[in-house]
């Protein structure tokens, strides 16, 4: 699946919390010469811990390793 633009339209819809004004509805801001975005901790869709593909199919008391401690800071 393909994770919509914070802020834009479709991530708005799909319960992005990221703040639609800062992230000029999905368009991001130039930075440094690159394309930025703010992300709203906790986002359900761009601050979501993720697992990389590799990590399908340990053990789930791995799992619960991983996912408990948020990620870091
Ligand atoms: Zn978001």
């Amino acid at each position: 699946m393909v994770v919509p633009m914070p802020g834009s339209e479709a991530a708005l819809r799909r319960g992005c919390t990221c703040s639609a004004a800062d992230n000029a509805r999905g368009n991001g801001i130039p930075r440094d010469g690159k394309t930025a975005f703010w992300i709203t901790k906790g986002c359900p869709l761009h601050d979501a811990p993720r697992q990389p593909p590799e990590m399908k199919g340990f053990a789930d008391d791995f799992a619960d390793d991983f996912g408990g401690d948020g990620g870091g800071e």
